[in-house]
């Protein structure tokens, strides 16, 4: 737990550390990259120096110039990373911590007496992948130029120093010599490769950047396009299906009567298919609000019952309700939504149960901030689903029973959206079934209990008599 509260709160410093460098006005990953490669190797190098100058007080014993320039150095770099807030030119950052790097790297060569000191060499390599991340190729190259001169200026000052004479100054010349040309090839071999990658990596990410973007574009436009598509699709149908209701009161020959039922049917059908695409392009492009308004859910499901129940009744199927006596009847949330959700899973469950039982159990706990978690579950004795199916039921035109003879209609659209509809409200949904034997579906959804409302009593609607609540363990 408290790994995940770090976590946490180092996610959320880091946040107002960049938002207060002004990272929002960085375009883009390899910006953000570049920028965070600025700050990290200043607080690095700041960093280092404090070490530093613990190390220098214990081994000196005192204050001295070195912890004067330490810490002045820290104040420089301090101000350097505050510039970000202003300027996000990348290039001059690199330059300064290059600066930095090979200045340091002089004044300590020169202070131990002007040798080329080998300890020094990793910091210079460090140098050029730093450069190859905040700035770009161009950059180590110039670093690497600036890096092997800053090498043989001090290979010559070596030569020129005051040597004891009990070493030999040729093999002294000579030795150094051979590590100026080593630290040489070592520099160019690495800035190479930190050119070559920092090239790769900076094109890689515009590349990245530039796909996603358009990706992004065509989605964006493909959900408008079916937005706008179906809204417009709409009124006509409209007019359609008013005409048509109009003709089938009039007098009609039996065949006349025929035809304008069935275009009557088939543009509600469509209607009901535009409304679904209407729906999901909403939810694809997050413009789907949900509404918060107090209702009733036994009633709702009491309406829903007596909806599908001529259907039902039709293929001799029983049908009802168990609604929990402790659970309450009257909810915060949006209605017509949970309708929508609920008379699609009893929908499915009428339409795919040729014999037996379509049942709705409501069940629900009081939760610790006085919301109630509502579960309900939606069971048939239908032809069940397929343990591989299982999860393909959920995703879009998806109609998992493909037989040719599937005597049954649909576009495959009306779980996705349940599912969608549920998860935006802050619930889950889920299935269980046995091929053959029947399928549950059920949905878990956190609701606010709308206590402004009178308890009613007895009001239990359609219960199924003689029924024991059906609880499934997995849903809990
Ligand atoms: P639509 O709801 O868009 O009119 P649909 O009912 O075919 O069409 P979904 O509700 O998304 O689409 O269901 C997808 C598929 O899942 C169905 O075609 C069916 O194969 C399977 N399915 C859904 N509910 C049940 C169920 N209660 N019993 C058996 N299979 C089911
Ligand atoms: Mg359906």
């Amino acid at each position: 737990m408290w790994e995940g509260f770090d976590r946490v709160i180092f996610k959320s410093a880091i946040k107002s550390y960049e938002a207060y460098l002004r990272f929002d006005q960085l375009s883009g990953a390899a910006e953000y990259m570049r920028g965070r490669g600025v700050y990290l190797v200043g607080w690095t190098f700041i960093l280092s120096q404090v070490i530093n100058q613990v190390l220098m007080t214990w081994s000196y014993g005192r204050f001295t110039i070195d912890h004067g320039i330490s810490a002045l150095s820290c104040v420089i770099v301090l101000g350097v990373i505050h510039l970000l807030r202003y300027s996000k030119r990348f290039t001059f950052f690199a330059l300064f911590y290059s600066a930095l790097l090979l200045i340091g790297v002089m004044a300590s060569a020169f202070d131990q007496g002007a040798g080329i000191n080998s300890a020094l060499i990793p910091l210079i390599l460090a140098g050029a992948v730093m450069n190859g991340f905040i700035s770009g190729w161009r950059m180590v190259a110039g670093y690497t130029i600036a890096a092997v001169l800053v090498v043989w200026l001090l290979f010559f000052v070596s030569y020129a120093a005051f040597v004891p004479d009990m070493v030999d100054k040729n093999v002294l010349a000579g030795k150094n010599f051979q590590r100026a040309v080593q630290a040489s090839l070592a520099f160019i071999l690495v800035s190479a490769t930190a050119a070559f990658f920092s090239l790769n990596m900076h094109r890689m990410f515009s590349i990245l950047e530039g796909n996603i973007e358009r990706a992004e574009a065509a989605d964006s436009s493909k959900s408008h396009f079916l937005a706008n598509m179906s809204h417009e699709l709409r009124t006509p149908l409209n007019g359609v299906i008013g005409m048509s209701g109009l003709l089938l009161r009039t007098d009609l020959t039996p065949q006349q009567r025929q035809y304008a039922e069935i275009v009557n049917h088939s543009s509600q059908n469509l209607v009901a298919i535009i409304n679904d695409v209407l729906d999901l392009s909403k939810l694809d492009a997050g413009r789907m609000s949900l509404k918060s308004e107090p209702f009733d859910l036994m009633g709702l499901l009491t309406g829903l019952v007596a909806l599908h129940q001529p259907t039902a009744h039709a293929k001799k199927l029983y049908i009802g309700l168990d609604y929990k006596p402790n659970v309450p009847q009257r909810f915060i949330g949006d209605e017509g939504r949970l309708r929508q959700v609920i008379n699609n899973l009893l929908g499915n469950a009428v339409k795919f149960t040729p014999k037996g039982s379509v049942m709705i159990y409501v069940d629900g706990e009081f939760m610790a901030d006085g919301r109630v978690n509502l579960g309900i579950y939606v069971r048939d004795t239908g032809i069940g689903i397929a343990e591989e199916n299982l999860e393909k039921v959920f995703h879009r035109f998806e109609q998992v029973d493909n037989r040719i003879d599937r005597d049954v209609q649909g576009t495959g659209l009306g779980l996705t959206i349940s599912r969608d509809f549920v998860i935006a409200m802050g619930g889950g949904m889920n299935v269980v079934s046995q091929e053959g034997h029947g399928t549950t579906f059920y949905f878990k959804l956190p609701l606010e209990v709308d206590r402004r409302a009178v308890p009613v009593e007895n009001g239990r609607g359609l219960v199924g008599q003689g029924v024991t609540p059906y609880v499934d363990r997995r849903a809990s």
